[in-house]
């Protein structure tokens, strides 16, 4: 069994004391393949490190995450686009948009996001949608390109069925993490309406721990609670729940998998 973690910010600080272990922990929980989004121009060097140091196991994804999006953010997405010259990278992410902290940069995260997907389809990636506060506002650019080759995923996705039934009808992914295990999310209700084809498994992580860890930090280890709770929700066994969401990673990153 392999699962991936198409989700996983675990260059950040909050692993310096100890991301071998955490490292370790993932593939010793059948997690060995792991996406890291990117943040902003901060966090690219120590994010494709990992990359250097793991490079069967880390895809590096690069993108300006909405909540980085400041005045400077045609200078971030020059950087953006400098860097997609120099190295491979798996997706552009993460992108998007997310109005719950600031909505102070409202347009220019706007303009970001629509730049991004541009990015994305000049460059064939798929796109690593973050929304927050902004289902509708995200989901009406991103049906502008229904016909075009842009594909990619809605991360952390905690909204109803009506919303998941829009993602899918544009041909995108659903990528669910930690919410499925919270007590009174709803997510598990309608996670269980969905077809596995259309899900991949994420952590998030450092944040969003699923149940029974939640509340600690998160690590890509933890993709084994999400899995366990997936197929609980859909009645199937939790092999079945890697093969397919492994399958679905596979095939919109294009990675190798064995
Ligand atoms: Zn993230």
């Amino acid at each position: 069994m392999i699962l991936v973690d198409t989700h996983s910010h675990i260059y950040l600080n909050e692993f310096d004391n100890d991301r071998e272990q955490v490292i370790k922990n993932a593939f010793n929980n059948n997690v060995t393949k792991i996406l890291l989004p990117n943040i902003d121009s901060s966090s690219v060097v120590p994010l494709l490190k990992l990359v250097k140091d793991y490079p069967y196991n880390f895809f590096p994804m690069i993108g300006l995450h909405p909540t980085s999006v400041k005045s400077n953010y045609l200078e971030e997405l020059e950087n953006v686009e400098l860097w997609l010259k120099k190295e491979k990278f798996y997706a552009i992410g993460e992108t998007g948009i997310d109005l719950y902290w600031d909505k102070t940069f409202k347009n220019q995260q706007i303009d970001a996001f629509e730049k991004q997907i541009e990015l994305a389809i000049k460059h064939d990636l798929p796109v690593v949608i973050h929304a927050r506060n902004s289902f509708e506002m995200i989901y009406d650019i991103v049906k502008n390109y229904k016909n075009s080759k842009l594909r990619g995923v809605f991360h952390c996705f905690t909204g109803d069925i009506e919303q998941a039934e829009k993602i899918i009808s544009l041909g995108f992914k659903l990528g669910i993490g930690g919410i499925v295990t919270f007590k009174n999310s709803g997510l598990d209700n309608v996670v269980q309406k969905i077809d596995l084809k259309n899900i991949i498994l994420e952590t998030d992580s450092p944040y969003l721990s699923p149940a029974p860890k939640r509340g600690k930090r998160n690590e890509s280890a933890n993709i084994i609670y999400i899995a366990e709770k997936i197929a609980q929700l859909q009645n199937v066994t939790i092999n079945k729940v890697a093969e397919e969401t492994t399958q679905n990673a596979k095939e919109i990153f294009n990675i190798k998998i064995p």
